[in-house]
């Protein structure tokens, strides 16, 4: 080897000193995302273990041997943590303490009875368990971002195989007592392994991180925070100007008397109703249909694949539903209302803003009508009209 173990164990230390203050940045900017918290906690554990490892192969003392294997075992079972915390969005400290004590028991038992010989095997076969446990969570998770997940998976595994080649080639010469480090080619691998692997690892999770921030951004720029619904500006992305065929319908609706219920019972009951219409919009939808909160207490609904005629009755019986619906407020049981303009797809081909405003003209012929009912576009009357007008 051109450098000797003690420098690429120093190399690795500061690798890993580096990553974790990296880390530890980015928590700091956005301290909601406690995987990267729990990240840097695991390699701060790892790093001590480092460096305690490394005074270990100067000074091959017992305590020093089983110090640094609790280090290792906890800092890797953290690590593993954080790859369970980033696919579950969940933090087990329980799983993760379970983890690290077994490991460490398996290692510093016989490191007690004197057989540091096997106590190394059983350390480098609990870190190898640990990784390969940790590449198994982001091979889980990798619909979410295929290429930085497989590449964080793929190097997860190649340093636990490292670590397996250790713990072979101490098998494999049959010592039970060492007296001092293990020192064979196996390390020296697994040295440079993890040092690689740790640049690699560490670079995708930060990678991996800015798309998931982004991803979450993009969700949130087109999702209704009240309702969950998608907003104004997701519905008109997706239909926009695109036409819109006889299979198609565009549904609006607006609440009635909406302000009545602000004023009387508060904003938080009112709501508290728009969740409540939300939630049944959303469950009359079928795969491909759409809702959307347009704003206030407007809604839409874009149905597609829909027969001719069912339109209005889908329509029918969502204002049924809502009108039957009692929505406890403290105690007090509400009722509302909702009126409602359908513009049904037609054999001509029209673009949704057209067919928006169809619906929407026909909604306040709904309250003018009295509210609380269902009414048709009279868009194939209009259009007749102002042909005539203009052919006139
Ligand atoms: P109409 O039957 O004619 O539709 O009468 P309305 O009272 O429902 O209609 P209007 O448009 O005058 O009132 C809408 C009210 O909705 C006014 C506004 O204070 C309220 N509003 C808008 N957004 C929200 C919201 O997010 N939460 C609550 N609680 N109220 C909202
Ligand atoms: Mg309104
Ligand atoms: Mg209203």
């Amino acid at each position: 080897m051109m450098l000797d173990y003690n420098s690429l164990l120093l190399a690795l230390g500061v690798s890993a000193t580096c990553l974790a203050v990296t880390l530890m940045g980015s928590w700091l900017v956005r301290r909601a995302e406690t995987v990267l918290l729990t990240a840097t906690i695991g390699l701060v554990l790892v790093v001590s273990g480092i460096f305690v490892y490394s005074v270990y192969v100067n000074t091959p003392e017992k305590w020093l041997g089983i110090a640094s294997f609790g280090l290792f075992h906890a800092g890797f079972a953290t690590i593993w943590g954080a790859g369970k915390q980033f696919l579950t969005s969940r933090l087990s400290i329980s799983a993760i303490a379970i983890r690290a004590l077994a490991a460490t028991i398996f290692s510093v038992v016989p490191m007690l009875a004197g057989y540091d010989g096997l106590a190394f095997i059983a350390d480098n076969l609990a870190i190898a368990l640990l990784l390969f446990a940790t590449a198994r969570q982001y091979w889980l998770a990798r619909a979410e971002a295929p290429a930085p997940i497989l590449g964080i998976a793929a190097l997860y595994t190649l340093t636990a195989i490292s670590f397996v080649l250790c713990a072979g080639v101490l098998i494999s010469d049959g010592k039970l007592v060492l007296g001092a480090a293990p020192n064979n080619w196996a390390e020296d691998l697994s040295l440079a392994v993890c040092i690689a692997g740790m640049t690699g690892i560490g670079a995708l999770s930060l990678a991996l991180h800015q798309w998931r921030l982004a991803a979450r951004h993009r969700l949130e720029a087109i999702t209704d925070p009240l309702t969950g619904l998608l907003n104004r500006r997701a519905i008109f992305d997706q239909y926009g100007t695109r036409p819109m065929g006889s299979t198609t319908a565009v549904i609006v609706f607006d609440i009635d008397h909406f302000k009545s219920v602000n004023d009387r019972f508060g904003h938080a009951a009112g709501d508290r109703v728009l969740t409540v219409f939300a939630e049944q919009l959303q469950a009359s939808c079928l795969a491909g249909d759409t809702a959307a909160r347009l704003g206030g207490e407007e809604f839409a609904l874009v149905l597609k694949e829909i027969m001719p005629g069912r339109a209005e009755l889908t329509a029918e019986r969502i204002r049924r539903a809502f009108e039957a619906r009692e929505i406890d407020i403290d105690g007090q049981m509400l009722k509302c209302t909702v009126s409602i303009g359908v513009a049904p797809g037609r054999a001509q081909m029209l673009d949704f803003d057209t067919m928006l405003s169809a619906a929407d003209k026909a909604l306040y012929a709904a309250k003018r009508g009295g509210r609380n009912r269902v009414e048709l576009a009279a868009y194939l009357r209009a259009v007749p009209a102002e042909v005539a007008r203009t052919a006139s």
